[in-house]
């Protein structure tokens, strides 16, 4: 278990503490292969709830899951150029299938057997687009077949040079929708749906606010028509592009012939889309809610909603509370929370107050002798606020605490988010805001690609998304902040992870 280590504050190195909280909290670790984590029971337990929850509402909107190959044919990444453009220098490849002894000692004791060379390397996914595209040719043949809706949950592999723990990542987990429809609008509609069902899924799940929109040409999927993405401000004034719905149009569908018979007997390519989120998700959901005593779980993803700490001297008084506290464990649990009982006996309260806290558990119980006698428990909110809790009605307290504190987790995320950003930024204001605070900006763009590199060089701020309206100022912007031509449309700018 966790040690008093310190965690470094926020205001002193973000990045540090950042890793302190996943350390202390024990989400993950790093693992013996560079580049890939090992995510610890605490860290998995959160994406096991993530997981859920969207699993449900990827099913509740019509999806069907299903499982591709980790393996993809080299030959298979090189059919839609953008894509081979976008994913070639990322990619992990197979390109033996045994080992042979060589005689020679530690890691040069076995090297690939020649032998064993495969004709066609494969590459371990770094998405699955095009595997998923070869079978949509073998399943669709007429319009009766479309839509068709499909969600992978599986592990993906882009090679990166730089990794963080859960933000950027060798090897990372997350589910691809991939969908085929008869025409544009469809396409379209399911692009915007999926983004509807993330941006619902942050904000009352994670309680992290996100803003929507789409993505400009630099940005964007490879191979894609449209990416749509949610972006949400992490604490350090730095944006997450937390997922992304991409309307990929023909083209993968003409890169792997995927046809069908239209009603009028002819036939057409489909439209197709692809979307997905990932372990990132626990990078965002720490950067936005945790602390400098450690990670805060929105109580929805809490493994643990609620831990029940008896305090107690003599061996009377043990018995005595240990008995409360588990009755009021197994209330709880018949109702649903998740709550433990920490009855170890070689550990002092304070020093289980203070593991629990680093791990983010939402709400703590304490029940000592006198709690007992007065027929009360102590709650304390891991945000702060300590108040005695009558032990009668303790279920429906407990469940509207932790409702409460999974609103002002929402609340104070969107307060600060809003607080971190300008509207309406002029050239000159825009440099000092990136050069000295960072956050969102908004500001009129002309669309131009070259404003958006010489942006990108000079602050480091990339367009986040353009948003889409209920995010747009009033009124709209009517000139590129950078350049001064016309504006095509306001940009979201943002230093990113
Ligand atoms: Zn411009």
């Amino acid at each position: 278990m966790a040690q008093a280590q310190k965690i470094t504050p926020r205001a002193e190195d973000f990045s540090e503490w950042y890793n302190d909280v996943i350390m202390q909290a024990e989400l993950a670790d790093y693992s013996p292969v560079r580049g890939c984590m090992v995510i610890r029971p605490n860290g998995y337990g959160i994406w096991e709830l993530m997981q859920r929850a969207l699993d449900d509402m990827i099913k509740a909107s019509g999806h069907r899951n299903a499982y591709f190959p980790l393996f993809i044919p080299q030959s298979f990444l090189a059919k839609e150029a953008e894509h081979v453009e976008g994913f070639a220098k990322e990619v992990a490849l197979v390109t033996h299938t045994r080992l042979k002894a060589t005689g020679k000692t530690g890691a040069a004791a076995v090297m690939p057997d020649p032998a064993s060379a495969l004709e066609e390397a494969l590459v371990v996914r770094p998405t699955s687009e095009t595997i998923i595209y070869a079978m949509f040719a073998k399943w669709i043949q007429s319009y009766r077949d479309l839509p068709l809706l499909i969600n992978q949950w599986c592990n993906v592999v882009r090679w990166e040079l730089r990794t963080r723990l859960f933000l950027r990542t060798t090897e990372f987990l997350w589910q691809e929708g991939h969908t085929a429809h008869a025409d544009e609008a469809g396409a379209e509609q399911e692009a915007r749906l999926i983004l509807g069902i993330y941006r619902k899924f942050a904000e009352e799940w994670m309680a992290m606010p996100v803003i929507t929109g789409v993505k400009t040409e630099s940005e964007r999927f490879a191979g894609a028509l449209r990416t749509y993405a949610i972006e949400a401000l992490m604490q350090d004034r730095k944006a997450l592009q937390a997922g992304t719905s991409h309307h990929l149009g023909q083209n993968f569908a003409k890169a792997f012939d995927v046809k069908y018979q239209t009603a009028a007997g002819g036939l057409e390519h489909v439209w197709s889309t692809s979307w997905g989120v990932t372990t990132r998700l626990i990078g965002g959901l720490i950067m936005t809610h945790a602390d400098d005593n450690g990670m805060i779980c929105p109580p929805r993803l809490a493994p643990i909603q609620v831990v029940i700490v008896p305090i107690w001297k003599s061996d009377a008084e043990r018995t005595q509370v240990l008995a409360v506290g588990e009755r009021i464990a197994a209330d709880l649990g018949a109702a649903g929370v998740r709550v433990t009982l920490d009855s170890r006996d070689t550990m002092k309260p304070g020093a289980k107050y203070f593991e629990w806290e680093a791990q983010g558990v939402p709400l703590r119980l304490e029940i000592g002798p006198r709690d007992v006698a007065a027929n009360q428990v102590m709650t304390a909110r891991r945000i702060g606020g300590k108040t005695p809790a009558a032990m009668n009605g303790l279920t429906e307290a407990v469940r509207s605490a932790l409702d409460e504190i999974q609103s002002t987790l929402l609340g104070a995320a969107r307060d600060r988010r809003e607080a971190a950003s300008i509207r309406g930024v002029t050239r000159d204001q825009f440099i000092a805001f990136m050069k000295e605070q960072g956050g969102f900006a908004y500001g009129g763009f002309c669309g131009d690609g070259t404003c958006e590199a010489a942006i990108k060089q000079e602050t480091a701020a990339t367009v986040r998304v353009l948003p889409d309206p209920e995010f747009r100022s009033t009124p709209a912007p009517t000139t590129c902040m950078w350049c001064g031509k016309p504006s095509k449309a306001e940009a979201v700018w943002a230093q990113a992870y």
